[in-house]
Order: structure tokens, then C-alpha cells, then sequence
């Protein structure tokens, strides 16, 4: 039978961790500041943002709220993070996504500031994962490893299998499972076989967007399951990208949705913040 990872617990260790550096740097007098972008009436993504203000409140770190209309031109976005950009009060930049149709998302992510790029979006952060150099790690996929490490699974040598490979959870976590020595394989959409491929994991990380996908039959006795997905169904509960109920019976260690992956990645947010200090002293 599995024992759960509760990310309930790991993140509020985390968030707790944050506050006290964050207390730490206010004694130095220094203050961490982020600034949040919301554009539109998109009412998860006013969730989350609400979710990430009060966050910011609990660790110490100020946020800044920036609440735009729907019909904000990519202009006028760009105009606002070019200012923030500028401004050595702030810390950290996050765009919510997504964003309205008219605006690139993509141009809105180049334009902010690596070294405030909190997200871990931008191509030159991206692109310091996959060579090992230091810089900002895209929270959910940064979560997982906390997960990981901090319920002692041991990574190295172990066969991690990754179920998508979008760029926000599958290829940087990827990026990072192999910074932590594991053997990895990305799978996806055009993976011929899959149940073949995950039958082989240790540890299997799933990404898909597809509610309760990844059946018994997928995983491997004893491995670590960990659920990326988030779903809600018809009656208004929640679920994840892999049959819990099935799966659970099979795996030595599984997270739960809700309270596995998703408290990790407003923590990691968080933790992120604290990190702007020193990469942003590091560059001047
Ligand atoms: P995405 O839609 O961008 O990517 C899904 C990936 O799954 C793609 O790479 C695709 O190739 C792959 N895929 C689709 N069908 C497949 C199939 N049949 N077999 C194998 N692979 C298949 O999604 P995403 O942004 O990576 O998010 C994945 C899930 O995680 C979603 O449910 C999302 O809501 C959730 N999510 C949760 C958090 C969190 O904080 N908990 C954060 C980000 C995303």
C-alpha cells in the first residue's frame, strides 16, 4: 500500500522557511517585492492570483497588483512591464496566463527581465536549466523535486519517466531529473506504447491534462506516482491525471490532488522571490 506525499505539509514547511529569510532580509533592510499582472476576467486565473497575493502576505514578501482590462493592448502590456522592469523596487515579475487572445503571450514573456523572471519562463532562464548555470526554475516542475527530496526519495540512477512535455511542467522537469541524476524518458502525445514506456518508471511524472488517464495498468508495483493534473469533475470534485483509487493500491509513494502538486507551486513562487535577492545582486 502507498504512503502519500503531502503537499499540504511540504509547502506550508516551505512557505514557513520563505517567511523566516524574508524576516531575515528585512533585518538587513532589504524588502522583496512582486509585482502581479492580471489582464482579463478569466475567473481561475483571478483564483490563482488571489492564491499568490496571500501568499505574499503570509511570508512578509509586498505584492504589487496590477488588474487590467480585458481589451489592454500588448502595447500597453509591454509599456507596464517595461516600467516594472525598471523600477529596482520590484523583485519579481509575474504575468498570470493566459493571457487575452490578441495579446503574444510569448513577446509578453521575452519582455520581462530575466533577472526578475520569477516564473522561470523566459528563454535565457530556460536556457540556464538545461545547461546548469544558475537562475530562475519554473515553479510547478521546482515543487516536484522539494517533493521529492523532502518525502526521501532518492533520485539518482533511478528511470524517471515524464508523461508531456509542455514548456511549463514537462520539459523543465525533465531539465531538473536529470540535474538530479536520473535516467529520464519524455513521453507525449505521438509516444507509441506508452504503458510500455511507464511500466518501466521509478518514479512517474504526469503532465497530461487528461482527468484520471493513467490507470493501474500503467505503473510499475512500487513506484513513485507523482499527479501534475487538475480537473474538476461533474460533481464538483476534484481530480488529477491519474486514477487515484487504482493506482494508489499499486505505488510505494503518490500524491493527491487536491494537496500534492498544486499548494507546491505558489511555495515555489514564493521561494523564488526570496532567490531574486541574490541572482539580482549577482548581475549587478
Ligand atoms: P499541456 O496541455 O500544455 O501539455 C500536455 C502534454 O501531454 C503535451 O505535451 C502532450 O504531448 C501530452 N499528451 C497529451 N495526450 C497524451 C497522451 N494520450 N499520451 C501521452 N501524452 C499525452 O499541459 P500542461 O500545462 O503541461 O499541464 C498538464 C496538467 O497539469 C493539466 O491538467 C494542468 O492543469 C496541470 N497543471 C497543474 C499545475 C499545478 O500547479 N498543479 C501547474 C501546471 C499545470
Amino acid at each position: 500500500m502507498s504512503e502519500i506525499i503531502d503537499g499540504k505539509k511540504i509547502s506550508a514547511q516551505i512557505k514557513d522557511e520563505v517567511k523566516e529569510k524574508v524576516a531575515a532580509y528585512a533585518k538587513e533592510g532589504i524588502e522583496i517585492t512582486l509585482a502581479v499582472v492580471l489582464v482579463g476576467n478569466d475567473p481561475a486565473s483571478a483564483v490563482y492570483v488571489n492564491n499568490k497575493k496571500k501568499a505574499c502576505e503570509y511570508t512578509g514578501i509586498k505584492s504589487l497588483s496590477y488588474e487590467l482590462p480585458e481589451e489592454t493592448t500588448e502595447e500597453e502590456l509591454l509599456e507596464l512591464i517595461e516600467k516594472l522592469n525598471a523600477d529596482d523596487k520590484v523583485n519579481g515579475i509575474l504575468v498570470q496566463l493566459p493571457l487575452p487572445k490578441a495579446i503574444d503571450e510569448q513577446k509578453i514573456l521575452d519582455a520581462i527581465s530575466p533577472l526578475k523572471d520569477v516564473d522561470g519562463f523566459h528563454p535565457q532562464n530556460v536556457g540556464a536549466l538545461s545547461i546548469g548555470k544558475k537562475g530562475y526554475v519554473s515553479c510547478t516542475p521546482f515543487g516536484i523535486i522539494e517533493l521529492l527530496k523532502r518525502s526521501g526519495v532518492e533520485i539518482t540512477g533511478k528511470n524517471a519517466v515524464i508523461i508531456g512535455r509542455s514548456n511549463i511542467v514537462g520539459k523543465p522537469m525533465a531539465m531538473l531529473m536529470l540535474r538530479e541524476n536520473a535516467t529520464v524518458t519524455v513521453t507525449h502525445s505521438k509516444t507509441v506504447d506508452l504503458k510500455n514506456v511507464t511500466n518501466k518508471a521509478d518514479i512517474l511524472i504526469v503532465a497530461i491534462g487528461k482527468p484520471k488517464m493513467i490507470t493501474a495498468e500503467y505503473v510499475k508495483d512500487g513506484a513513485v506516482v507523482i499527479d501534475v493534473g487538475i480537473h474538476r469533475m461533474d460533481n464538483g470534485k476534484l481530480c488529477g491525471d491519474v486514477d487515484y483509487e487504482a493506482v494508489a493500491p499499486k505505488c510505494s509513494l503518490i500524491t493527491p490532488v487536491p494537496g500534492g502538486v498544486g499548494p507546491m507551486t505558489i511555495a515555489m513562487l514564493m521561494q523564488n522571490c526570496v532567490n531574486s535577492v541574490e541572482i539580482i545582486k549577482a548581475a549587478k
